[in-house]
């Protein structure tokens, strides 16, 4: 079991009350893998409080020299990378191929960071006569970073790496479901020689979470996490802070119907029951043209029953518990609501473990209406709701008819339709003949409508680097 600690002011320490929670194994929820601080307001004032007196150090770090630690901190990583993947199954329930890649991931964003320190610079500009006009990009202050259960290392390496390449110090604020991961890439981060006082690490659930963001001396916050918490984070943030949200999404597969119908069954049970079900980017809906509608649901069924549902440490399994009890709660909930709404539920033939894991077999919803819940909420859990399309129009009409702007994929072999789908989805990801999760950590990512800010909504790719920098325009003219 482990001990976990705060990192404050360059010390690793206990929270100020002295409070604990503890981290389970949601395939064996009875048994504690660790201790954390249950961190308050007092916590977090105080590596506030040091990370003030840091923040002038580390933003006048050379930026090769930084580039040089998040390199090294990667190295870190991937020394660890047995240990790692088998810490993240346990912590959260992935399966092993899931850990693996997130594990593989983690150390190529620090490493993609590290170039932007020597990378973005700012620019020049025509002007009249001697004059020079031009920008420099400087940090932006204290980040505060904010972050879910459901990639507890690859999300923050997204926040963390551009935060400190761009020579923010960082205050992180880990799940209170992950919280070792979220240790772990602090520790990594030092050991690749980050000075200890350029980042604070505070444990604990949504109050601390909270604080961090209602301190006014955190310049920027970054969140990624529900709807819900993201707007009240975005309603306590003045105008004079910086704040980037990334969350929930219902994201719509739209099959059309030249569609192969077996490629289009494995690429929506990747996207729905990967991870669980437990991606921002995971498929919770698809829409399909009538002529193949019954035939689709069948072969997504079938292809479903393929999945083995286990612990993650064990090889066979495919698919593993969700992360929390609130999380099967959630999932319970909504196949209750799905069967009270009248919609025809579709049970995945699969053997559940006998244990008081976490563990949710797929369940697949048709004859749904648009105003049901479990057609217009975020789940976030293996459920899968089928609407029918008359035609293409239709089709991409009901992709478009939710609050939510995440990411959308259409399966077709037909380039003209696919390109007009690519143009009128109202989502900030569109994929063709290619699952709704899944991104490039070199391209631009971020939500559209209600899944994201629409400003600063990059969460990856160099354009995000703007909501790490602060870009002053300076005039130069000589003297006389
Ligand atoms: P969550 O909103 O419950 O928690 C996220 C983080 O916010 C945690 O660290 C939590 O402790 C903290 N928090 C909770 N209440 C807070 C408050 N009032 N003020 C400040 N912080 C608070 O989300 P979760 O259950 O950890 O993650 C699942 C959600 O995350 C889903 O909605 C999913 O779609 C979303 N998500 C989005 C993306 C994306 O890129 N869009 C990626 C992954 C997950």
């Amino acid at each position: 079991m482990t001990t976990g600690s705060n990192l404050v002011d360059g010390q690793w320490v206990p929270s100020a009350s002295g409070a604990t929670f503890r981290s389970v194994d949601p395939a064996h929820p009875t048994e504690v893998l660790g201790v954390f601080p249950d961190s308050t307001a007092q916590d977090v004032a105080a590596a506030v409080d040091a990370l003030e007196k840091a923040a002038p150090e580390w933003a006048a770090t050379p930026p090769e020299r930084r580039a040089r630690i998040l390199e090294r901190a990667a190295d870190a990583l991937e020394a660890r990378a047995d240990q790692l993947i088998t810490e993240l199954i346990r912590e959260e329930g992935k399966s092993r191929a899931e850990a693996t890649t997130e594990v593989s991931r983690t150390p190529m964003n620090l490493r993609f960071y590290a170039a932007e320190a020597l990378r973005s610079g700012g620019s020049t500009y025509p002007a009249a006569g001697q004059t020079m006009v031009y920008t420099v990009r400087e940090p932006v202050g204290i980040v505060g970073a904010i972050t879910p259960w459901n990639f507890p290392l690859n999300i923050p390496s997204r926040k963390l790496g551009p935060a400190l390449a761009a020579g923010n110090v960082v205050l992180f604020k880990p799940s209170e479901v992950t919280p070792l991961m979220g240790q772990r890439l602090v520790e990594a981060l030092l050991a690749g020689g980050l000075p200890p006082t350029a980042i604070a690490l505070v444990q604990g659930g949504g109050g601390a979470g909270a604080a961090v963001a209602a301190d006014d001396r955190v310049t920027a916050v970054t969140f990624t996490g529900s709807t819900d918490v993201g707007a009240a984070i975005h309603a306590g943030v003045g105008p004079q802070r910086r704040v980037q949200l990334e969350m929930g999404g219902k994201n719509p597969t739209v099959v059309l119907g030249d569609a192969d119908l077996d490629f289009a069954a494995t690429t929506i049970v990747k996207g729905a029951f990967g991870l669980s079900g437990q991606a921002c980017t995971g498929t919770s809906r698809v829409v399909v043209v009538d002529e193949i509608h019954d035939a689709l649901v069948k072969a997504v069924v079938a292809k479903a029953s393929a999945l083995r549902l286990g612990p993650g440490i064990d090889d066979g399994a495919t698919m593993g518990p969700l992360a929390s009890a609130a999380q099967l709660a959630k999932y319970r909930e909504y196949v209750s609501i799905g069967v009270a709404e009248g919609a025809l539920r579709h049970d995945v033939d699969i053997p559940v473990p006998e244990s008081d894991g976490y563990f949710a077999a797929p369940v697949v919803f048709t004859d749904t209406t648009p105003d049901m819940r479990i057609v217009r909420e975020e789940i976030f859990g293996p459920v899968l709701a089928f609407q029918r399309a008359r035609d293409v129009d239709d089709a991409l009409r009901i992709a478009n008819d939710t609050r939510f702007g995440m990411s959308a994929a259409v399966i077709t072999a037909d380039l003209g339709r696919a390109m007009a789908f690519a143009a009128a989805s109202k989502t900030g990801l569109v994929k063709v003949n290619q699952p709704t999760t899944g991104m490039a950590m070199n391209a631009p990512f971020g939500g559209y409508k209600a899944s994201s800010t629409q400003t600063f909504k990059e969460q990856a790719g160099s354009s995000m680097m703007q909501f790490y920098q602060a870009e002053k325009t300076i005039y130069l003219t000589p003297a006389g």
